[in-house]
């Protein structure tokens, strides 16, 4: 088990043995009376939805007794195992960044310049309305953005437009900041295109944003440009703005080619969201970005762009260090360092999309094209005693020491595993 050292582990293999020696016996404080402290439930809702709340919770179901070695098939970070390393030149980026001196102080909220400057040109490779380093800021990783976007435009009443099959993290951060959640059907049959009617239809007055994934995941579709034209335009009709997860930019094997949602900031103002985590392979490393795509400044007249400032000044900021070295991550890294890992997902996709076929009560309705997992529709009337996707994933860590992640908890019961090793 020593390569998933770092995962998230089953309870039995913790050092839990030591913490149970500490017996708590003692429940008077001072003088007998009961202690004056206690944490409070804030974020316990949106807790228990997260991926990592989700995912300990199954595998405190796995147990020793089952006599089957765990297969943790729900995490997402392929960086435990051996093939998926990541690059040379990125390593020495960070290196000669620790090295210099230069990245030793504290960064400013909104991050340094030569950082914001550098996502600026990464992204404007793809760019029509250029944006400048102004319009970066740093974040510790996507998920920081996530959390900053749904901090800077919560608000009374406020409710947020997100897709069935999502990163949960949206979800637990909606929960916590008390906006509501509206959730919209991805399209299975369609290549996973988004609801479009039933988007505009969930809209009103008190809508913030709807929220994409592109690359989707868990679905592992890439969005056309036909398509996120059209999603731009009921943006614009219903007065909103999209945000844009766009972490799995990198980890494209299909045919699709990658759009980014900013080619269409002039239809409607666009949030990217993004990060070297999935790319790169280096989740631990801690950074990120959120983009303004914004030619005609809307964010800054709607006070958005001085909400992320605020918000970020009261944050905690990426590594100085990974900052100053992210410049040369980004423009150093080359191109046969993403193709050979697309390379191993995509032969990992097809080995267990056709293993699939012979899985009666398991349908993945599109072979996936991109990000690290795979989505499977569960027949709940092909299986006996099993209620919906978790109880499925439940009973199959419990009796298998397989885990799975449950996707829709549910609803439409879809069941999501990742693709790093499905041989040897
Ligand atoms: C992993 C992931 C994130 C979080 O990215 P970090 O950079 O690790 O914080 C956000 N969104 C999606 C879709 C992801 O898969």
């Amino acid at each position: 088990m020593s390569q998933h050292m770092n995962l998230l582990l089953p309870s039995f293999e913790t050092d839990k043995e030591e913490y149970d020696e500490r017996k708590t016996t003692d429940h008077g404080g001072i003088g007998g009376s009961v202690w004056r402290f206690k944490g409070n439930k804030a974020a316990k809702e949106a807790a228990s939805v997260s991926m990592k709340g989700t995912l300990a919770r199954l595998f405190d179901c796995c147990s020793k007794d089952v006599k089957k070695t765990i297969l943790p098939l729900g995490h997402g970070d392929p960086s435990v195992y051996p093939c998926f390393q990541t690059s040379v030149d990125a390593e020495e980026a960070v290196v000669e960044s620790l090295r210099s001196g230069a990245a030793n102080s504290y960064a400013p909220g909104v991050g340094i310049l030569p950082a914001r400057r550098a996502v600026a040109n990464y992204l404007n490779r793809d760019l029509p309305h250029k944006i400048h380093s102004d319009d970066i800021f740093m974040t510790v990783g996507c998920c920081q953005g996530i959390e900053t976007m749904i901090h800077a435009l919560a608000g009374p009443k406020a409710n947020i437009l997100l897709p069935t099959l999502i990163y949960p993290l949206y979800n637990s951060h909606a929960i916590h900041s008390l906006v509501e959640i509206r959730k919209y059907n991805l399209l299975p049959d369609l290549d996973w295109e988004i609801d479009l009617q039933g988007v505009e239809a969930m809209a009103d007055e008190n809508t913030i944003a709807v929220v994409i994934m592109n690359p989707h995941n868990p679905c592992g579709n890439v969005y056309t440009y036909e398509h996120l034209k059209k999603v731009a335009e009921v943006a614009r009709k219903l007065g909103i703005m999209v945000i844009s997860d766009e972490v799995y930019n990198q980890t494209i094997y299909g045919e699709n080619k990658f759009v980014p949602m900013g080619i269409f900031s002039s239809i409607t103002p666009v949030v990217t969201l993004g990060s070297i985590s999935k790319g790169w392979l280096v989740p631990g490393w801690r950074i990120g970005w959120i983009a303004m795509n914004d030619p005609k400044n809307v964010f800054k007249t709607t006070r958005v762009v001085e909400s992320i400032k605020e918000h970020l000044d009261i944050s905690p900021d990426p590594s100085t260090i990974l900052q100053f070295a992210l410049p040369n991550i980004l423009e150093k890294t080359k191109k046969e360092f993403f193709e050979k890992n697309n390379s191993i997902l995509s032969q990992n996709v097809d080995f267990a999309f056709d293993a699939l076929k012979d899985i009666p009560c398991l349908t993945c309705p599109k072979k996936p094209e991109s990000c690290t997992y795979l989505v499977t529709k569960l027949d709940l009337s092909l299986l006996e005693d099993i209620t919906n996707d978790f109880d499925f994933c439940m009973k199959l860590a419990q009796e298998e020491n397989l885990v799975f992640l449950p996707g829709n908890q549910y609803e439409t019961p879809f069941q999501v595993s990742n693709i790093y090793k499905y041989k040897n």
